[in-house]
């Protein structure tokens, strides 16, 4: 019975260990199928004459059997499972129709009609396993999609598959019933799992107690400390979903009032943009769920993201939507009020900090200033791409010398826009800037004259997110450079939340601060991820380890150092492997330790 065109196969995972597999043929394919079940722990028989070195070896170890000599008729029929790699099909087809005789599953490399099964391409992380099958069509194909999703399936997989295996064993232990047992389950996979990034993380152990202890349904009932606004009455309405701005980046510019909502919400929906200001103190049972554009990767489409807010907020869940920015300043803020509307669903807006206006500031950029400017423009820069249609009427906006204009999603219409206000009659040496990630430790500014910005901007290698700033204000950049001029501009800190008033400090010299709970938090994770840190700040061995387990971050790259206080925690974080460390005497006040840190790292890196 050979394969014919359009047959059905059916996946299964074999367990092979001890068991007989014969393997005809001495080649480079036959070694691979050889290695491939050896690493299965299958008992290997090979039939033929003449075999490759590496197969020679390892009849010569005797980890397989070598049968010198060609196949004779029949044969495959005492075995498991047969594979047939030689260089004559002849054979090949004698060795399949033996072992289909049999009833014995055959598979000939190459050749999908003598196959009873096929060795799908694999992708293996520990135990978990991923097999991509062509039906034996186009196998190239399926080792080409393997090579995509080996790059995107990180390590941290198998570690994340032997914890949920250990949280399935104590969830049974429990004696729940199924759907208490899969309310369980789905608490574990939401949380550890970023579907859209295809990472996972291993969760800690007060997590996953929580989880066993209650399951979806029980979950208000679950006392939660870090939110003091959670109760009925004065908090937000179960239903309602907030439209909150989170200001252009740096946390501490996110509105009280923002700050209250999140504290209040069952589940947040929020822009990559935003994702660097959610507290690290959400309680991990507050859903988090990501949406919304990174530059350059797939945006969710905007109506699945209207979809997943009417689905929460008809669960009776309270909703924040959290937006970078303001919400209605080229949010889309609108548009999601609209489709809410639509459907009925209740919702309120908290406006946030527009980035147009702070990340100038951060810059050293006045938006209006006395006689210099007295009309500020936010227009979309993006639309300068859009040739014909265009609806910035960058001719009046070119006309006006006593404005600032600001361009929002301005990086790669900068040449564009530039050239459209140039042909308009704007003056060339008119000063202008790109702000990149203004307001946050990566922000960096480029300053020029109109007509030579794009050039600037371009030779600095500037990314979205960033705006374009055009006025006479921004000639005052350099001389308002406030931030610019902070010890610690441009460092992220990770420490562990005990000690407000050190974060507080920190920041004041110009740190982003990420002040993590111990036991880390979902929320925690998502904002370290947010951006790369620059440094770690421990006080306490206790603080290493609550840590450690974070440095698999995508935001903890090889440049973090590891300011450590004492050498007792010095000596932990040696323990654990850290890298680049560096120790800061005990004897250190706020100030001492923020000289120190500007002054950088003392110990050459190795
Ligand atoms: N609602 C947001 C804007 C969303 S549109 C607000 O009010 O700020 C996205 C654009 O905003 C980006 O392309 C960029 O031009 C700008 N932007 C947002 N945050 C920024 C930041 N921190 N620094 C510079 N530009 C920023």
């Amino acid at each position: 019975m050979t394969r014919r065109e359009g047959d059905r196969v059916f996946p299964v995972m074999l367990d092979l260990e001890n068991r007989r597999c014969l393997v005809v043929g001495g080649g480079g394919v036959a070694l691979r199928k050889v290695q491939g079940l050896l690493e299965e722990r299958a008992l290997v028989t090979l039939v033929a004459p003449e075999a490759v070195e590496p197969l020679v070896a390892l009849a010569e170890a005797g980890r397989i059997g070598w049968e010198r000599r060609a196949y004779q008729a029949g044969e495959a029929g005492g075995f498991w499972l047969v594979v047939a790699a030689t260089d004559d099909r002849a054979v090949n087809a004698q060795v399949f129709r033996d072992a289909d005789d049999a009833g014995i599953w055959a598979n000939v490399a190459d050749d999908p009609e003598l196959c009873s099964f096929h060795l799908p391409a694999r992708i293996r992380r520990g135990e978990l396993q991923l097999a991509i099958g062509s039906a034996g069509e186009a196998p190239f194909a399926a080792r080409r999609l393997r090579g995509l999703l080996e790059q995107r399936i990180g390590p941290e997989w198998a570690e994340w598959l032997a914890a949920a295996a250990r949280f399935r064993d104590q969830v049974r232990r429990l004696g729940l019933t199924v759907p208490e047992q899969e309310s369980r389950f789905d608490r574990f996979f939401e949380s550890t799992v970023d579907g859209e990034n295809l990472t996972a993380r291993v969760p800690t152990r007060a997590e996953q107690q929580q989880w066993l202890a209650a399951g979806a349904d029980e979950r208000r009932m679950e006392p939660v400390a870090t939110a003091p606004a959670r109760g009925p009455g004065l908090a937000a309405a179960a239903g309602l979903v907030s439209l909150v701005g989170a200001g252009p980046g740096c946390p501490g510019l996110l509105t009280v009032r923002g700050r209250r909502r999140l504290a209040e919400a069952d589940a947040v929906v929020y822009d990559r943009l935003a994702a660097g200001t959610l507290p690290c103190d959400l309680p991990a049972a507050v859903e988090l769920h990501a949406v919304g554009k990174a530059a350059g990767s797939h945006p969710v489409p905007q109506e699945e993201i209207t979809a997943l807010l009417v689905l929460l907020a008809r669960a009776g869940k309270r909703v924040v939507r959290l937006k970078g920015g303001d919400p209605y300043v080229f949010g889309r803020g609108g548009e999601e009020a609209e489709s809410l509307v639509a459907e009925g669903i209740p919702f309120e807006v908290v406006p946030g900090v527009t980035s147009g206006v702070a990340a100038l500031a951060w810059a050293g950029i006045p938006a209006t200033h006395r006689r210099e400017a007295v009309r500020l423009s936010l227009v979309t820069a993006h639309d300068a791409a859009q040739g014909e249609e265009s609806l910035v009427r960058w001719d009046l906006l070119a006309g006006d010398d006593h404005a600032t204009l600001v361009g929002y999603m301005g990086v790669a219409a900068l040449p564009e826009v530039v050239a459209r206000l140039l042909d308009a009659g704007m003056d060339p040496a008119t000063p202008a800037a790109v702000i990149e990630q203004g307001t946050t430790s990566a922000q960096r500014r480029v300053v020029a004259t109109l007509a030579e910005l794009p050039a600037a901007s371009a030779r600095a290698g500037l990314q979205p997110p960033a705006l374009v700033a055009i006025g006479p204000t921004v000639g005052h950049a350099d001389r308002l450079d406030w931030f610019g001029r902070l010890p610690l501009a441009g460092q992220r800190l990770l420490t562990a939340a005990a000690d407000e008033g050190l974060a507080a400090r920190l920041e004041d010299a110009g740190a982003e601060v990420v002040a993590v709970p111990l036991p880390v938090t979902p929320a925690a994770r998502v904002v370290m991820a947010a951006r790369p840190l620059t440094g770690c700040l421990v006080r306490r061995p206790a603080e290493v380890d609550g840590l450690d387990d974070e440095r698999c971050s995508p935001g903890w790259g090889a440049e973090v150092v590891a300011w450590c206080v004492g050498e007792a925690t010095a000596s932990r974080a040696r323990d654990c492997g850290w890298q680049r460390i560096e120790v800061l005497e005990q004897t250190l006040d706020p100030g001492g330790l923020v000289a120190r840190i500007a002054a950088g790292p003392q110990t050459a890196s190795g």
